[in-house]
Order: structure tokens, then sequence, then C-alpha cells
């Protein structure tokens, strides 16, 4: 029969300010200590991971998001003053258009990866 261990981990309760073991059975061995499922520190590392990207990943979206605002913003202000500036051709109009969608495109383009 196995023998049943106890998880190796020691678990602080803040609300009376101490820590103890964790009571419950441990399933895996790490490094000679014997974890439960909750504190296995390999799945508590993956879980981490996957929070921390799912977190860049947010923070990537909002920039994002900002980013594109901030552009249209812009191209709409400086689409709308060459529209009315009577001096303005047709070409030059295009080139706002032009540059200015550039400059969207260039807010909203993932960063450059990290070497
Ligand atoms: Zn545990």
């Amino acid at each position: 029969m196995a023998e049943i261990r106890n998880c190796s981990a020691r678990v602080y309760d803040s609300s009376i300010r101490t820590s103890f073991m964790c009571s419950k059975a441990a399933k895996v061995e790490r490094d000679g200590h014997w974890y439960c499922t909750i504190h296995d520190p390999v799945r508590r590392r993956a879980a981490q991971e996957k929070s921390n990207a799912a977190h860049n990943a947010r923070m990537e979206a909002n920039r994002r998001a900002s980013a594109l605002e901030e552009a249209m913003s812009m191209l709409g202000k400086e689409v709308f003053a060459a529209y009315h500036d009577d001096s303005t051709t047709i070409a030059e109009f295009g080139d706002v258009v032009a540059n200015l969608c550039e400059a969207t495109k260039a807010a909203i383009a993932p960063p450059p990866e990290a070497p």
C-alpha cells in the first residue's frame, strides 16, 4: 500500500497572521519534496506564466486601442483641416490621408520582438 504523505508547502493565513503546513495529501514529488496539486511548484509556475501572458495580452490590446484612438483623432483633425483649406490640391489631400493612414497602421503594429 502506498504511503500517504502530506503536502510540504507552508500556507500563510493573513487573518491569523501565522503559517502552517498544508494539510492536503501530496500527489507529486518535486526535488525531493511532496506537494498537493494546489502547491505543486510546476503547476503554480505554469499557472503564473499563463496569468502573466493573459495580463500582457490585455496590456497590449489596451496599448493598441489607445494608439489607434490617438491616430484616428489625429487623422480626423488633419483631414478636416486639409479638406477645409481651399489651397489644398487633390494630390496634397491624398498625401495627408495616405500619411495618416500609415501613422495609424504604425500605431497599431505589434511591438518588435525582444532580443
Ligand atoms: Zn498543499
